[in-house]
């Protein structure tokens, strides 16, 4: 049995009772629902929107709460969809990665499977900090190489006589060293040759 619906006239204008907020309201105020009464919605527009916020707002706490609760399996899930996308299984990936980068030997990071592009294979097993410099020198061995070279060579006594200034905080710049910190005029690089 549905619940009686209280209307009122008010002029020449239908009025309908709000079964939330038991306010009379013109039916404009009503959203459009073809069983209701009236062909209205039994809640006014402001109550159901105020409504829907609320359920909203809750909906996100809950799934923040769910996120920082189930974190871990999360990050294990995805680690294992992307296995699948290597056709790779967890105890496969376990055993290649085993020693760590294959690189570097890192074995704290966050290890990652590296694939050739050109032949679709996989390359091996990387960390985060390895997988990332190789895709920033675009996998070019002798960019790789002459980076190296260059780390090497800029020893002590090839350094350019200058030390880097240690700014404590980005408060603490003068407006004047804001402003010089993305571009280098060309009398600054004078005074360097
Ligand atoms: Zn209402
Ligand atoms: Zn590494």
């Amino acid at each position: 049995m549905p619940k009686r619906v209280e209307t009122r006239l008010n002029g020449v204008n239908v009025e309908k009772k709000c079964s939330v907020c038991n306010e009379f309201k013109s039916l404009v105020e009503f959203h459009f629902q073809a069983s209701g009464f009236y062909g209205t919605h039994s809640w006014c527009r402001k109550c159901l929107s105020e409504d829907r916020y609320k359920k909203r707002e809750e909906y996100r706490a809950r799934s923040k709460r769910w996120y920082q609760d189930n974190k871990e399996r999360i990050v294990e899930y995805n680690q294992i969809r992307k296995l699948d996308k290597y056709n790779l299984t967890e105890r496969e990936f376990r055993e290649l990665a085993r020693n760590g980068c294959m690189s570097c030997g890192e074995m704290k990071d966050q290890l990652c499977v590296d694939h050739n592009y050109n032949t679709g294979k996989i390359r091996g097993i990387l960390c985060h900090g390895c997988n990332l410099a190789l895709g920033n020198l675009g996998e070019n061995i002798e960019k790789i190489l002459k980076l190296a070279h260059y780390l090497e060579d800029r020893s002590m006594e090839n350094d350019i006589n200058r030390t880097v200034k240690e700014l404590d905080s980005r408060r603490d710049r003068t407006d004047e060293e804001k402003g010089n910190l993305g571009s280098f005029r060309k009398s600054d690089t004078r005074e360097d040759s």
